[in-house]
Order: structure tokens, then C-alpha cells, then sequence
């Protein structure tokens, strides 16, 4: 058995040591075109302020990006946006698929081009508790198209041509509250609604 994970190793390219670690099982994973779904933690979680991603306002979680193509905030470009560090690798993939994926153009025409901000020390739309936006981890789009109360199909985030930008933040765990709730179609968060 230990012979046959090292040689299934070796044709990966990883180490061969004969067992089956996270190394092994990413290259597999890859191999196979699977991709991981990552699990992050739900809002009740990050709100206790004890999850992986801290305390909300923390400074020291968050890090700037560069976006893989021109965003706009107001009609302004933007230089760089601002996540919390345990997501940015997955933003920074995330656009960089949708580049791939729907190209400049039609980028421009479904306004996913068009920010709303990510890190914001502020709470929900009823005031009640604070938004994901305080810790970073979550990020509006095309929000002029997608106000808080729109419901699918007058949201644009809503419609048949923006199903694959969605499977895009879905596959890097992220969750949309349109597809989910059906309001606040601008808005995606990494952390679950329970
Ligand atoms: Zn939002």
C-alpha cells in the first residue's frame, strides 16, 4: 500500500513519503480538477469575535490587494482593496477567474467592475449587530443594480448571465446573501448565515 501511495507521489510531483497528507491530497485534488471548497466560519462565530478571524476593526488583519482588473468605487478608480488577510489570497483568485472567465467587456457591461467596498467598522443594514464588513471578510459589487431591498429578477446580480461569477466566490466558500436570501444581491461574505 505505503509503495503505491509513493509512486501515486511521485507522478504528482510531491514529496514520497508514503503518506497521505494535505500536500499530497491538494495535488490530487488538482490532478483530478477537483477543487477544495475552504469552510469558513458562520456569522454568529465571527460576531463572538473568538473565530479565526478575531475581533472586529482589527488592524492587523487586514491587507491591501490589487485587484486583477480596474475596479471602480463611485466612479473613481481604485488602487487597492482592503480584506482581512485569511481571505485575500481567495479574493485575489476569485477576480482573477472572473477575468479569466467573462473577460474586460463583459465585465464592464454586468458592472462587476463596480465596487462597494470590503472593510468598513460598521453595523448592519437594521442596526442590530455588526456587518462582516468589520472584520473584512466581506465585499459589495455592482451595488447601484443590487440595493439592499432589490429582489431577483430586478437585481442584476440576479440574472442567468451572473451564475457563474457566483460559482466563482462559491467555490472559494464564499456566500451571497441574494442567492441565499434574496436581498443585499451586491454582497458576499466568507462566512456562513447560521
Ligand atoms: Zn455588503
Amino acid at each position: 500500500m505505503k509503495t503505491s501511495i509513493r509512486r501515486i507521489q511521485e507522478h504528482l510531483g510531491v514529496e514520497a513519503d508514503g503518506i497521505i497528507g494535505v500536500q499530497t491530497l491538494r495535488a490530487i485534488s488538482r490532478a483530478l480538477g477537483v477543487q477544495e471548497v475552504p469552510i469558513w466560519p458562520s456569522q454568529s462565530r465571527v460576531r463572538q469575535g473568538n473565530s479565526i478571524f478575531g475581533p472586529p476593526g482589527s488592524q492587523d488583519s487586514l491587507v491591501s490587494l490589487i485587484p486583477a482588473y480596474q475596479l471602480y468605487f463611485e466612479g473613481k478608480p481604485v488602487r487597492s482593496i482592503r480584506v482581512h488577510k485569511l481571505i485575500a489570497a481567495h479574493v485575489k483568485a476569485a477576480l482573477e477567474e472572473v477575468l479569466a472567465h467573462y473577460g474586460l467587456p463583459e465585465i464592464q457591461r454586468l458592472g462587476l467592475d463596480q465596487y462597494g467596498g470590503s472593510y468598513n467598522y460598521r453595523p448592519t443594514q437594521s442596526g442590530k449587530s455588526l456587518s462582516m464588513h468589520a472584520w473584512g471578510i466581506a465585499l459589495d459589487f455592482a451595488p447601484r443594480n443590487n440595493a439592499y431591498a432589490l429582489k431577483s429578477p430586478r437585481a442584476t446580480l440576479s440574472h442567468p448571465d451572473c451564475e457563474t461569477w457566483w460559482q466563482i466566490w462559491e467555490r472559494h466558500g464564499a456566500v451571497s446573501l441574494g442567492r441565499q436570501r434574496n436581498y443585499d444581491w451586491m454582497h458576499l461574505q466568507f462566512a456562513s448565515l447560521e
